[in-house]
């Protein structure tokens, strides 16, 4: 869950890895030729670039599902004080 598509820029192989981990600035080798790939937001590869689109998108739509998940717990104050009225009654 929440992994994208990487296309080696070398030798074309393609793999997986976690959206998560797809940001600005990771490197990975590709398991196939070894070549390091790097992971940035202004690389010119088409590769790299659909990479890191597919990643933002991944990390956006796992987001929203967890959000779907778990919605915000209400704040449903629903403690009635029962305030216990002392019967202090006296019978005459
Ligand atoms: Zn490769």
């Amino acid at each position: 869950m929440g992994s994208v598509q990487i296309q080696c820029t070398r030798c074309k192989n393609v793999f997986r890895d976690r959206a998560a981990r797809l940001q600005d600035g990771y490197s990975r080798q590709c398991p196939s030729c070894e070549v390091v790939l790097f992971f940035t937001e202004d690389s010119q590869h088409p590769f790299v670039k659909r990479a890191m689109r597919n990643a933002r998108k991944a990390r956006k739509e796992q987001r929203e599902a967890v959000r779907r998940a778990a919605p915000e717990p209400r704040l449903g104050r629903s403690r009635a004080f029962a305030g216990r009225t002392q019967s202090a009654e006296r019978e005459d």
